[in-house]
């Protein structure tokens, strides 16, 4: 006798049904799973098995054959052990299920020896594939009940445990679990307003996150570059529903989502270390997985020390930056994941890391300080709309006491800068990604204005991308102040967001 219970695979973050079919015969005792299962997937009899006789169900010696179709396409996870179960059970008579249940839901979960049901991953993507497919419901661990609730209009079923499951099975009744309770214990909050002096980098973040620009920020070891680009995340605007349905759906076929607090709700801050390969930030490998750079989607990516990068690193992120979508190619797959997101780069000025301070504490020659930042490619600096230069604190600036902004203060006026850009485009574009036409369409500029981005041009030697890029700035800045046109100040201020030979 054949049970066919209905389960999902995913390719990529792209998720598919699959039909789970267990057939039981007479016969020497044995099982196989075939169909295109990983290493996971065939570790899974010994569970299933003690899982099944240690929630106390009687289960005869058969020939147990699993069949995972599509058989042609290659399956992951250890999710597949819950309904590999229910077809076991089924297919032994252990158990007498209703009818129409195996119809209409799918099932989702791994099986631990004493028959608990364990979180898995792509819950999200499970309930969001049960709902578009038209079924009634999805069968999912309690422990990933958070992230499955996201998804609304849809029955979501949580099972601790063979024995919550098999009562839904049979009855079509269920436990109805309360949501475990949010964990605030380790939650840091950080505020704009620890931050003394550094008002120029303070400003640049701000009109990044107004107006979804890249920034590079150049400056001394020790000088908080770290500690300012973190702080980007205290000025964002609050994330909309449908954006935290998408990146808690990343998180979750990732294998991501944080298990007390598995929705993801604030905006991703992704800072992967200098030594990351080109798989790990930009995605891709045997099995199609996200990069650094698609966990950081509706978020921030920041690379620190970004010259240590490996430069295969650094050239496969122009397109994506450009993109906002991550395409991965290879012999055997292609793959597009998204990556809308703000980047923030940040390195030391030169070797030794001083050629900002005063006096003669940097000890590299001016060729090893040229060399040294030539090592970002130019076509990575060409996403980048902001440039800055970063000096510790002088002893007035640690010593005084200058009235500071909140972050929430910052936070208002980006949001509203936002709220101008969406009625300009008629969607959620920023200026950072305006097109050459947008620019010439939206970036009008008076005759003054003119004059001095012509001057600029000529003494600056500004390219015609370095041109756009200020445009861009000057738009963000005029934003944040409500004005409708560009003004002499705004491109002022906008110039002074650029670094020589950079
Ligand atoms: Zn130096």
């Amino acid at each position: 006798m054949i049970t066919k219970i209905k389960s999902l695979g995913y390719f990529g973050i792209e998720p598919f049904l699959v039909d789970v079919e267990v057939d039981i015969s007479k016969g020497l005792p044995a099982f196989n799973i075939v169909g295109l299962g990983d290493t996971a997937i065939n570790e899974s009899k010994e569970r299933i098995r003690a899982g099944i006789r240690n929630s106390g169900y009687k289960s005869e010696p058969k020939k147990i054959t699993v069949n995972l179709t599509p058989a042609n396409v290659k399956k992951m996870g250890t999710h597949f052990d819950l309904p590999i179960a229910v077809g076991i059970m089924e297919g032994n008579k252990i158990i007498n299920i209703k009818k129409n249940i195996l119809e209409n839901y799918l099932f989702m979960g791994e099986i631990s020896l004493t028959g608990e049901i364990k979180r898995t991953q792509g819950i999200v993507n499970g309930a969001i594939l049960a709902k578009e497919k038209g079924y009634k419901g999805i069968v999912i661990p309690y422990e990933n009940l958070k992230e499955g609730s996201l998804i609304k209009r849809i029955e979501i079923i949580p099972v601790k445990n063979l024995k919550d499951t098999v009562k839904f099975l049979e009855t079509g009744e269920y436990e109805k679990y309360k949501l475990p309770e949010e964990d605030e214990s380790n939650k840091v909050e950080i505020d704009f307003y620890d931050v003394k002096g550094q008002e120029k980098a303070k400003r640049a973040l701000e009109i990044c996150a107004a107006g979804g620009h890249n920034l590079l920020m150049v400056g001394t070891p020790g000088s908080g570059k770290t500690m300012l680009a973190k702080r980007i995340m205290t000025i964002l605007p609050p994330m909309s529903e449908e954006e935290k349905i998408e990146v808690t759906k990343l998180y979750s076929i990732s294998g991501e989502l944080d298990e007390k607090n598995p929705i993801i709700n604030k905006r991703p801050f992704r800072s992967p270390h200098h030594t990351s390969s080109s798989v790990s930030i930009i995605g891709g490998g045997k099995n199609p997985s996200l990069g650094e750079i698609s966990l950081a989607d509706k978020g921030v990516l920041f690379l620190d020390e970004i010259v240590e990068f490996k430069k295969d690193v650094l050239e496969a992120l122009r397109e994506p930056l450009e993109e906002k979508k991550v395409s991965v190619t290879r012999a055997s797959y292609k793959a597009v994941f998204p990556a809308d997101l703000i980047f923030i780069g940040a390195c030391n000025p030169c070797k030794c890391g001083y050629a900002f301070e005063p006096g003669d504490l940097c000890t590299c020659s001016s060729g090893e300080i040229s060399r040294y930042m030539k090592k970002l490619s130019g076509p990575i600096l060409d996403r980048i709309d902001l440039k800055i230069e970063i000096k510790r604190l002088s002893e007035d600036e640690l010593i005084g006491n200058p009235p500071r902004e909140t972050s929430s203060e910052i936070k208002k006026r980006v949001i509203k800068a936002r709220e101008i850009q969406r009625k300009r485009f008629g969607y959620d574009k920023l200026n950072g990604s305006m097109t050459r036409n947008d620019i010439e369409k939206f970036c009008i500029l008076n005759e003054e204005c003119k004059n001095i981005l012509k001057a600029a041009v000529k003494t600056l030697n500004l390219s015609a991308r370095s041109f756009d890029r200020i445009l861009k700035t000057a738009r963000t800045i005029s934003d944040l102040e409500n004005s409708k046109n560009i003004e002499k100040i705004h491109i002022l201020e906008a110039l002074s967001y650029r670094m020589e030979d950079l």
